[in-house]
């Protein structure tokens, strides 16, 4: 495919779920060091101050490591669960029979507790439900006041507190909920660099999180797992810092053909609109137990580069897995693979596809847009290797990525929060710099940053892109510069 650069960086950046298995500091460091570049806390298992407890871990250990790894905390939303089936798994044979009853004690393999008071008014007979994102399909043939009679259509195995999927458009609960609301109070003030909004369904459900916009609060992830938020895809692109493509929800609200290309089609709108995108859920599934990914997991992960994922993630495979350290060592060395696979020339005639505004207003974000397109033009015309975006917000950095260059993006901000959400950015470095005032200054810090940390070499040109001051509302100057 395209053109092959080999022997290049890794671009595509790796989100890894914190859980029981990767909690210790030993195991932190270690997903650092094997290529970790934002820590997902997911808040659907465990109290509150567990997950407090992790962040403050993982903090310590990318300060142990000295990198910057991005934190994105994950509010469940309205995320119906079984109650507990305990530590053995429990098989569900196709054909037999199994009821649900509204409960938060235990599950069996004849009767599955279920956390949702609607249950039996949202679901109705006739309903396919998904548990443990499609591990077993039930079929509800019945239903009285205590609970509902369902068969099991494909049979598998449940541990754990496995998700239920209701249809989003029925439930009755609104995204975020309270629970989710105390949760995020604690992380904003905790400083959060990234949190993910579960069963979005409207750019509305982001606005009613309701806190400062990014840089100054958390970057808010929309989670697109509902068929409502397909629907109105643009206006959350437009609203959220960054969308995940959530696989498991949403391959049980559409039907699971259509999911590839959802997928495909949701990446390519995020980067138009200059979003990185997560493409999550199974990439790895079959590693929560075993030393290598399944052939088909291989693909997959090399295909979710080739659709321009900004970012991979793993869930299970770090949070419960038997080798969290070795799953992200693996994805590093499939995902760095594709990369060098990755078909550059392609995606620039994709273009003008890829532009965030069409507008002739000249407001920053369209002069941005282009600027950065000149960025990019000149590093491919010039065979530059690195392109130093400087941004206060970090709007530039991921706008220039949107063009998926050759080139290496260094994304220097002074503002630490602006950095550590740069970790989810395709390609992008990012680099805490001083605040200076003028052009000639920035530029002259960023050339230096560059070769003292072996961004680039004496001699060398580079691009660098930045504005005419540190007021500037757009990246307006672009400079090549030799390095001295
Ligand atoms: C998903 O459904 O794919 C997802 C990422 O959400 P969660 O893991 O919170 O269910």
């Amino acid at each position: 495919m395209g053109g092959s650069v080999t022997g290049m960086q890794r671009r595509t950046k790796i989100v890894a779920t914190i859980g029981p298995a990767s909690e210790d500091q030993s195991t932190l460091r270690d997903m650092i060091a094997a290529g970790m570049d934002v820590a997902r806390i997911g808040l659907a298992h465990g109290t509150l101050d567990e997950a407090i407890e992790r962040y403050h871990r993982i903090r310590w250990a990318a300060e142990q490591e000295g990198r910057a790894v991005g934190i994105l905390v994950d509010l469940p939303g309205p995320k119906v669960r079984a109650a507990a089936f305990g530590e053995a798994a429990t098989e569900f044979h196709s054909g037999s029979a199994v009821q649900l009853v509204v409960g938060r004690d235990s599950s069996n393999a004849d009767v599955i507790e279920v956390d949702y008071e609607g249950l039996l008014d949202d679901v109705l007979v006739g309903d396919s439900l998904d548990v443990g994102d499609g591990r077993v399909v039930l079929d509800v043939v019945d239903k009285d006041s205590n609970g509902m009679k369902a068969l099991v259509v494909h049979g598998g195995v449940l541990s754990g507190c496995p998700g239920v999927h209701i249809p989003a458009d029925r439930l009755r609960i609104s995204t975020p909920t309270p629970q989710d609301f105390v949760a995020l109070d604690a992380f904003v003030e905790l400083g959060v660099d990234m949190v993910a909004i579960s069963f979005v369904r409207s750019a509305h459900d982001i606005r009613r999180v309701g806190t400062e916009p990014h840089p100054r609060g958390p970057m808010l992830v929309a989670k697109i797992e509902t068929r409502a938020a397909v629907q109105n895809l643009a206006g959350i692109i437009d609203t959220a810092g960054a969308i995940m493509v959530a696989r498991g929800d949403l391959g049980s609200e559409c039907s699971i053909e259509e999911l590839p290309h959802l997928q495909k089609q949701i990446i390519q709108q995020c980067i138009a609109g200059g979003r990185p995108v997560i493409t999550a859920t199974q990439m790895l599934d079959s590693m929560v137990s075993r030393p290598s990914p399944t052939r088909a997991e291989a693909s997959d992960v090399a295909n979710a580069v080739f659709d321009g994922s900004s970012a991979l993630m793993l869930s299970g495979e770090t949070a419960i897995g038997v080798d969290p350290t070795n799953v992200v060592r693996t994805m590093d060395r499939i995902a760095q693979r594709a990369d060098e696979e990755f078909n550059f020339e392609l995606w620039a005639e994709r273009l003008a596809e890829l532009r965030m505004t069409d507008d002739t207003t000249h407001d920053a974000a369209s002069i941005t847009d282009a600027m950065t397109m000149a960025a990019w033009r000149a590093a491919d015309s010039l065979g530059i290797s690195t392109i130093l975006a400087i941004s206060g917000t970090g709007f530039t950095v991921r706008s220039m990525a949107r063009f998926r260059p050759q080139a290496r993006i260094i994304g220097m901000s002074h503002n630490e929060r602006a950095v550590q959400q740069l970790t989810m950015s395709w390609g992008t470095t990012p680099v805490l710099v001083k605040d200076r005032g003028s052009n000639d200054e920035m530029v002259r810090q960023a050339v230096e940053v560059a070769r003292d940390r072996d961004f680039a070499r004496s001699g060398e040109v580079v691009a660098v892109l930045a504005g005419s001051d540190n007021r500037s509302r757009s990246a307006n100057v672009l400079r090549l510069e030799r390095v001295p």
